[in-house]
C-alpha cells in the first residue's frame, strides 16, 4: 500500500501573501489574456472564465452576457440541434469566440456534436467531458474528435494528476479540465471517496500542461472571487464556475417561491433531478452523484460579473500584477488554518 503524505491543498487551505507593488489602482489590471492553443493551433483573447456546462449555467441567454464580458459559456449538451440553429442564427456573431459546443462521448453524441459545428464555421470549441477522465474510451473519443476537427479547440477532462493531463494533450486536447469532487453540487467524494483538493491538482496539472504547452481549466469549487483569484495563481488559464452564476436571471433550473422569498433550482449534471430530466431515471447500475439544491433568486448575471472581476483584479493589485498574466507568476500561497471573521454570519 502506497501513501503519499505530503499535503494537498484546497481553497480553504491557502490563502495568498500580498507583495509590494507599484499599481495604483485596480482599474488598472487587465483581466484579458492572448492564448495560441497547442493542438487547433487557434488564437483567442478574452477574460478567461467559464461558465459550466451544466443546463442551470450554461443557456443559450447566459452566453449572450457572458460574451458581452469577454467571457466564455461552455453550453450545456443538452439543447438539440434545433435549438442551437435558433440561437446562432439569432446571434451576433461577435458570441461565437465564447461559446462552447458541450458534448459526451456516445456515438449520438458524436453525430450531434458533427450536425451542430456544421451549423457555423465560427464555433471554436468543444467541451468533452465526462465524471472520469481517466478512461480509455474516453481518451479514444478525444483521439477522434480531434481527426475529425483539425481546427477545433479541444477542452477535455475531467482529471486531477499530471500523467492524464499530459496524456489528454497529446491525444489532441487543447485545454485540460482540471477537477474531480469539488463542485459544489457533486457528490462524488462522498459517493467514491475519490478526488483530490482543487488548488493542488490545480498546481499539478497547470505545471504538466504548461511543460507541453498545453492550457488547463481550473473546474469547481469556488465559492466567492477571492477562490477564482487562487485558482489562477494555481496556474489556472482558465477558471470554471457553476454555483458562482447559478440563480440569476439567464440561469436554468426552475424558479420557486418560499415565505416571500424568491429561488432558483441548482442541481449536479448527474444529480437524480438531472438523471430523471435527461435519461428517465437513475439507472440501476450508478449511484447520483450530484444534489439538488436551491439557490436564493440573484437577479441579473452582469452583477455577479463585475463583482468577481473586481474581486480578482483587487487581488492582482496586492500581489503588484499589472495584468492577470502576471497573477500567477506573483502568487505566493501562503497555509492557513483560517478564513473569513464568522462573527456576524
Ligand atoms: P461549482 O462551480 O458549482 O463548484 O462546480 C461546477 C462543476 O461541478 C461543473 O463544472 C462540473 O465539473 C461539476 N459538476 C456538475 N454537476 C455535477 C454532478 O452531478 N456530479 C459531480 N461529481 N460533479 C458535477
Amino acid at each position: 500500500m502506497h501513501v503519499e503524505t505530503d499535503i494537498k491543498l484546497g481553497f480553504k487551505n491557502v490563502m495568498i501573501r500580498p507583495k509590494r507593488s507599484t499599481l495604483k489602482s485596480r482599474s488598472q489590471v487587465s483581466l484579458e489574456r492572448t492564448y495560441t492553443f497547442r493542438n487547433s493551433q487557434r488564437t483567442w483573447t478574452g477574460v478567461p472564465i467559464i461558465a459550466a456546462n451544466m443546463d442551470t449555467v450554461g443557456t443559450f441567454e447566459a452566453a449572450t452576457v457572458m460574451a458581452e464580458h469577454k467571457m466564455l459559456t461552455a453550453i450545456h449538451k443538452h439543447y438539440s440541434v434545433d435549438e442551437w440553429q435558433a440561437f446562432l442564427s439569432t446571434s451576433d456573431s461577435s458570441v461565437l469566440p465564447y461559446i462552447m459546443v458541450s458534448t459526451g462521448t456516445s456515438d449520438a453524441d458524436y453525430d450531434k456534436l458533427k450536425a451542430i459545428t456544421a451549423l457555423n464555421d465560427g464555433l471554436e470549441f468543444v467541451c468533452i467531458d465526462v465524471a472520469n477522465g481517466y478512461s480509455e474510451h474516453f481518451v479514444e473519443f478525444v483521439r477522434r474528435v480531434r481527426r475529425e476537427f483539425p481546427s477545433l479547440t479541444i477542452m477535455a477532462g475531467n482529471v486531477v494528476t499530471g500523467e492524464m493531463t499530459e496524456e489528454l494533450l497529446l491525444s489532441g486536447a487543447d485545454i485540460v479540465k482540471v477537477g474531480i469532487g469539488p463542485g459544489s453540487v457533486c457528490t462524488t467524494r462522498v459517493k467514491t471517496g475519490v478526488g483530490y483538493p482543487q488548488v493542488s491538482a490545480t498546481i499539478e496539472c497547470a505545471d504538466a500542461a504548461h511543460g507541453l504547452n498545453g492550457h488547463v481549466v481550473s473546474d469547481g469549487g469556488c465559492t466567492c472571487p477571492g477562490d477564482v483569484s487562487k485558482a489562477f495563481g494555481a496556474g489556472a488559464d482558465f477558471v470554471m464556475l457553476g454555483g458562482m452564476l447559478a440563480g440569476h436571471d439567464e440561469s436554468g433550473g426552475e424558479l420557486v417561491e418560499d415565505d416571500g422569498k424568491q429561488y432558483r433550482l441548482f442541481y449536479g449534471m448527474s444529480s437524480d433531478t438531472a438523471m430523471n430530466k435527461y435519461h428517465g431515471g437513475v439507472a440501476n447500475y450508478r449511484a447520483s452523484e450530484g444534489k439538488t439544491v436551491r439557490v436564493p433568486y440573484r437577479g441579473p448575471l452582469v452583477a455577479t460579473l463585475a463583482d468577481i472581476q473586481g474581486g480578482v483584479r483587487s487581488t492582482c493589485t496586492y500581489v503588484g500584477a499589472a495584468a492577470l498574466k502576471e497573477l500567477s507568476k506573483r502568487t505566493t500561497f501562503i497555509r492557513v488554518e483560517e478564513q473569513e471573521n464568522q462573527v456576524f454570519g
